[in-house]
């Protein structure tokens, strides 16, 4: 979608720091790090938020988690545990309105989330 920050950067337009890319999605190294490990998992198609995602799109969010663990194995985060974020609005804390998918590994966590 024109305009979009992360449809800029999955089409090549803005660069950025690579982890994954295929047709669909591509996987990027967050610019503000929350943790060692810090990669956003972004579809090529624009969705506004995961509230964009329909029973057709379904194939497309497991393939997003299926990189997630891929990137997880890579990145040397898979053993101890990661998290997996999908901010959604304002409550939710969504920054960037293209569903996105944080994986963030590397140190432990905290549960409530802030
Ligand atoms: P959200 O707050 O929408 O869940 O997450 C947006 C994320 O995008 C934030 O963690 C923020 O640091 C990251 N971000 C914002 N702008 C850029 C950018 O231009 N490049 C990269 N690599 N990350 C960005």
């Amino acid at each position: 979608m024109e305009n979009c920050l992360f449809c800029k950067i999955a089409n090549g337009e803005i660069p950025s720091k690579k982890a994954y890319e295929d047709d669909t999605v591509l996987a990027f190294y967050d610019i503000e790090p929350q943790a060692p490990v810090h990669v956003l998992i972004v579809p090529k198609k624009h969705y506004t938020s995961v509230m964009d995602i329909e029973s057709a799109d379904q194939a497309l969010l497991s393939h997003m988690i299926e990189i997630a663990q891929k990137l997880a194995k890579e990145l040397g985060v898979s053993k101890d545990g990661f998290r997996l974020v999908i901010n959604t609005g304002e409550n939710g804390g969504q920054s960037v309105p293209q569903l996105h998918i944080h994986l963030l590994g590397g140190r432990k966590f905290g549960w409530p989330a802030g």
